[in-house]
């Protein structure tokens, strides 16, 4: 197994990295970007920037091989040096994948420079020699969960980086990463697959895949799996927010009710914390309320979405999560 982290890595063993069973759809230019800074010697550090489940874990996980591989020939991930035959096999010393905690989606200072115990940091990490690859990748997720002072960490590991340290990272919100961070990586851009590329894989999309994802692999893939669950979803969020029969007060509380419900289903369907949970529940909320209103989106929607992604924050700042929410569902439902 590449080196893990406990604390801010995440549970999942990395996807077995070759191209057929990721889901990269549609991610050519980035591709072609890649492969091209791969190939460079002077380049030690690229961040990855692109909607959230657009593949960019598996991108990385994928072009992690080329810096890894001692097979400098190597332009098309078929080689079986001890690197790459390590790594297919999730037994490569020389990778080290640190993501966001689950239970706050932070990274902390901790996992940059700190020594916990016998784990590794990214910086006890970067001062060794590679065992068995080329060179020591380090992979890490969501950077622009990087507590304040991790982020001045990875700076200055960045700003000097050791010999034969490479660095891949990941970001859905590139405006959180510290410029002086970005400005030490060259940015790839992941564009999202194109209609056609959907189609091709996923065939034509369910009510509830349309709704509630916004058209990258990942979100159609989760919906896919748990049908029955977004769909009632979808069937609760109807009657509640489209009937105008039924009283304000009494939709404001069935609202909430109705969040805080499908939270819980999904914290125990994905074995997730707390808040992650509510994450998924408001963003998939955000997405039904945008595709519903799609045609319509009048000033005072666009009031309501602003209200829930304020709220979206707010919860990640470790407020009570129910009274919260109470007020976002009153904040959702007056006219
Ligand atoms: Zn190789």
């Amino acid at each position: 197994m590449p080196t893990q982290n406990p604390v801010h890595t995440s549970t999942q063993a990395p996807a077995v990295p070759n191209s057929e069973n990721c889901s990269i759809l549609g991610l050519k230019q980035a591709q072609i970007k890649l492969k091209k800074i791969m190939c460079s010697t002077t380049i030690h550090a690229i961040i990855l920037h692109g909607k959230q489940g657009i593949g960019k874990k598996n991108l990385a996980t994928i072009y992690a091989r080329f810096w890894l591989c001692n097979n400098t020939s190597n332009k098309n991930l078929e080689c079986s040096c001890k690197a790459c035959t390590t790594y297919l096999s999730t037994n490569n010393p020389d990778v080290f994948i640190c993501s966001p905690s689950p239970a706050n989606r932070m990274i902390t200072l901790s996992s940059i420079s700190g020594k916990i115990g016998k784990e590794q940091s990214v910086k006890s990490f970067s001062l060794t020699t590679p065992l068995v690859s080329k060179n020591k990748v380090i992979i890490l997720h969501d950077v622009d969960c990087l507590t304040r002072d991790a982020a001045h960490s990875l700076l200055k590991i960045l700003e000097e980086p050791p010999a034969n340290v490479k660095f891949i990272l990941t970001t859905s919100e590139v405006s959180k990463v510290l410029d002086t961070i970005l400005s030490r990586c060259i940015i790839v851009d992941c564009d999202a697959p194109t209609e056609e590329n959907l189609i091709e894989k996923y065939g034509p999309l369910s009510l509830e895949e349309e709704l509630f994802s916004y058209d990258v692999p990942e979100r159609i893939e989760l919906v896919r799996k748990n049908k029955d669950l977004y769909n009632e979803w979808h069937q609760n969020l109807s009657t509640i927010l489209l009937d105008s029969t039924v009283p304000m007060n009494l939709k404001s509380y069935q609202l909430a009710e109705s969040i805080l419900n499908f939270s819980a289903q999904i914290e125990k369907l994905s074995d997730s914390s707390k808040k992650i949970a509510m994450l998924e529940t408001l963003l998939s909320l955000t997405l039904w309320w945008k595709n519903i209103e799609k045609k319509n989106l009048t000033e005072h929607s666009i009031q309501k979405l602003l209200a829930l992604c304020k709220t979206h924050q707010s919860i990640l700042m470790n407020g009570n999560l129910k009274i919260q929410i109470h007020a976002l569902a009153f904040q959702l439902t007056s006219s």
